[in-house]
């Protein structure tokens, strides 16, 4: 980040945006935090007020009737206020808890809505990292930013109520008998004291916004060193690296890393040292010292008048606290500006990820409820490049699903196997050529209604800590029955048995603590067990059998027509052997298809692609 302070309307448009993103989702939250601040401002003056007409009755009149009514109406307006604030506050609380959560909703829908294709790049990873570390180091970004608007609002009500009763201060006359006291009167000497009062009150913010502008200076240096720290120094923490470590001893490759975070970055050596040694430590100093000044200079002043005969003891009382809300309601409102300032630089990166735009064209064509699931998917000449990719990872490839066939897609791992299957469930439009539904284009579709018709088990499937019946339906709610069903057909009946709460066990120790741990192969056959539940019309399985043991992927195959039942099926391997039950088997090579055919007619062909690789394979596994 520049060590240029950013422009104030630029600061203005980013803080005017983000208040606006939070009063869409959240009105409720940010009209009662506006009242409240607005009601906790101005109330305050209604008790300086009476306090200072109740001592003025003391020290002048003293009116047996009139203190009377005079505390009284202190007394009620007094109980009055606290009543509407205690009322005011409770509906402030209601609707601000858990905002930290809701600025990751907010988040979360902007990740969720975004096209697939945005969400893999590597700059939507590092501004949702630098969005967070901003937000988890110091509260920087959008959790700032109503803070900012409550100081504001806080400060001109203060402000224009301290100025309301310090008027008079100003306007009220030293008597003529005062001697050389007269000189107050002069106008020169109330301009002379405003003029100073202001200098000061100005000051002391000014220098309080400069030090903490430093924070953002340095947090580039702060982010990479957190980043570096969230991996090495917390490697620890993962599970999945606990065995790594302990084997290797990961822990020193580490160590480097973590001395030079705890020194020259965290430690006394690193950039927020400096500053704090340096300019930023003075900053603060002068600006807590000149505030005392102004206290002074204030008392000084006030008592001056009264001693001089401008006005009664009440009205120091009144003045003092009045002139004290001035300077507070300024500086506060100087403050609150440089602080938005400061934390507009952390909205930047914010709007950058809210402003990913979705390019992916968006149809509205409804996919036909068809109960003989004839649903016919057609790739015709579709070529394919990832975003900021030279080469075609897919090259020309027309083929078409037959409906409630078995398909396998066999080729060596980086030939396009993958890919294919991201085009077909259009999480990637083709580059060239064109994916087709019943004949029409699937750009042309609702893309929800669209992936309706899929459940794919990818290789990189993910289970939750939650209920093995929940991670099964993907909800909360569901058939206990149909779970059992999937999850028998995938093969896990057998375990099933073995769970002490049936479907309602949980999954992993993470939240309950009779929750089971799973191997690999089981979270895989789980996995299926969902891909069947939803019950698509296509179930893709991309290399399915990976993590299992061999008796348990023998099982699969046997099972699989089973499980497929009346879908088309399409399953995804590198290891020739599981795709000789398919009824057609596509062999990629390079991101073309260089073959086609059933398992007895390609391994017939002795110059083709499967011959040598099933050939290659075969010393493997017995036919
Ligand atoms: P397979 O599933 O057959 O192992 P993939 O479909 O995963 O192969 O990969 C095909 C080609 O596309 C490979 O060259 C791979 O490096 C490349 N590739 C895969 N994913 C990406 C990506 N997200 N960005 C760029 N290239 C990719």
């Amino acid at each position: 980040m520049s060590k240029k302070s950013m422009s104030w309307s630029e600061m203005i448009k980013l803080n005017n945006r983000a208040f606006y993103l939070y009063f869409r989702h959240y009105p409720q939250m940010v009209l009662s935090r506006m009242v409240c601040v607005m009601w906790d401002a101005l109330t305050p003056y209604v008790g300086i007020y009476f306090s200072a007409l109740v001592i003025d009755e003391l020290a002048g009149g003293k009116d047996a009737g009139r203190l009377r009514f005079l505390v009284m109406l202190t007394l009620v307006s007094g109980a009055v206020i606290a009543l509407l604030s205690a009322l005011f506050n409770k509906w402030k609380e209601t609707h601000n808890a858990g905002l930290w959560w809701k600025v990751n909703a907010l988040l979360f829908e902007k990740l969720l809505a975004m096209d697939y294709v945005s969400r893999d790049e590597a700059r939507t990873a590092e501004l949702l990292f630098i969005i967070r570390q901003n937000q988890g180091g110091s509260g920087w970004g959008l959790h700032r930013v109503l803070g900012g608007y409550e100081e504001v609002c806080s400060s001109v009500f203060t402000l224009v109520g301290g100025i309301a009763l310090t008027v008079s201060l100003f306007v009220s006359r030293v008597p003529e008998r005062a001697g050389v006291y007269t000189i107050l009167n002069h106008p020169l000497s109330a301009v002379l004291m405003i003029a100073v009062m202001l200098t000061i009150t100005y000051i002391a913010p000014v220098l309080s916004n400069k030090a903490n502008s430093y924070w953002a200076f340095s947090v580039q240096s702060l982010n990479l060193a957190n980043r570096l720290y969230a991996f090495f120094g917390a490697l620890g923490y993962h599970r999945e690296t606990a065995a790594d470590v302990r084997m290797y001893r990961q822990d020193k490759i580490c160590e480097r890393s973590n001395r030079e975070n705890r020194e020259n970055t965290f430690g006394s050596k690193g950039l927020m040292a400096k500053y704090g040694r340096g300019p930023m430590g003075l900053c603060n100093a002068v600006s807590s010292a000149v505030s005392v000044i102004f206290t002074g200079m204030v008392y000084a002043f006030v008592c001056l008048k009264a001693w001089a005969g401008a006005f009664g003891l009440g009205a120091v009382a009144q003045y003092i606290a009045s002139i004290t809300k001035v300077s507070v309601g300024m500086s506060g409102l100087i403050s609150a500006l440089g602080d938005m300032r400061n934390n507009a630089a952390f909205l930047v990166p914010v709007f950058e990820f809210f402003d990913i735009p979705n390019t992916m064209y968006q149809g509205s064509l409804t996919v036909e409820k068809r109960r003989d699931r004839k649903y016919e998917v057609e790739f015709r000449n579709v070529s394919f490049k990832y975003p900021g990719s030279e080469n075609y990872a897919l090259r020309n490839v027309s083929i078409k699903f037959e409906i409630g066939r078995r398909l396998a897609v066999v080729g060596m791992n980086g030939s396009g196997k993958t890919t294919f299957i991201k085009l077909l469930c259009r999480l990637y439009d083709p580059t060239e050529g064109e994916i087709l539904l019943n004949g029409i284009d699937i750009r042309k579709y609702n893309y929800a209604e669209y992936m309706m018709i899929f459940s794919v088990v990818f290789q990189d499937f993910q289970l939750f800590a939650l209920k093995l019946g929940e991670n099964v339906a993907s909800g909360t709610s569901y058939d206990r029955g149909r779970v059992r069903d999937s999850l028998e057909k995938a093969g896990f009946a057998e375990r099933l048995l073995e769970l002490p709460d049936g479907v309602e066990t949980y999954l992993y120790k993470d939240y309950d603590k009779s929750g089971v741990n799973i191997s690999g192969g089981e979270a895989q056959k789980i996995a299926i067990a969902r891909a069947l539940y939803k019950d698509a019309p296509f179930i893709i399985l991309d290399e399915p059998t990976a993590a299992l043991d061999p008796v348990a992927e023998a099982d699969i195959y046997a099972k699989f027509n089973e499980i497929a039942g009346d879908k088309t099926a399409i399953y995804i391997s590198h290891r020739l052997s599981s795709c000789k039950f398919c009824d057609m088997i596509v062999v990629f090579h390079e991101g073309a298809i260089i073959q086609q055919g059933t398992h007895d007619s390609l391994v017939a062909d002795e110059n083709g692609k499967y011959h040598e690789l099933w050939h290659a394979q075969a010393q493997y596994y017995t036919e």
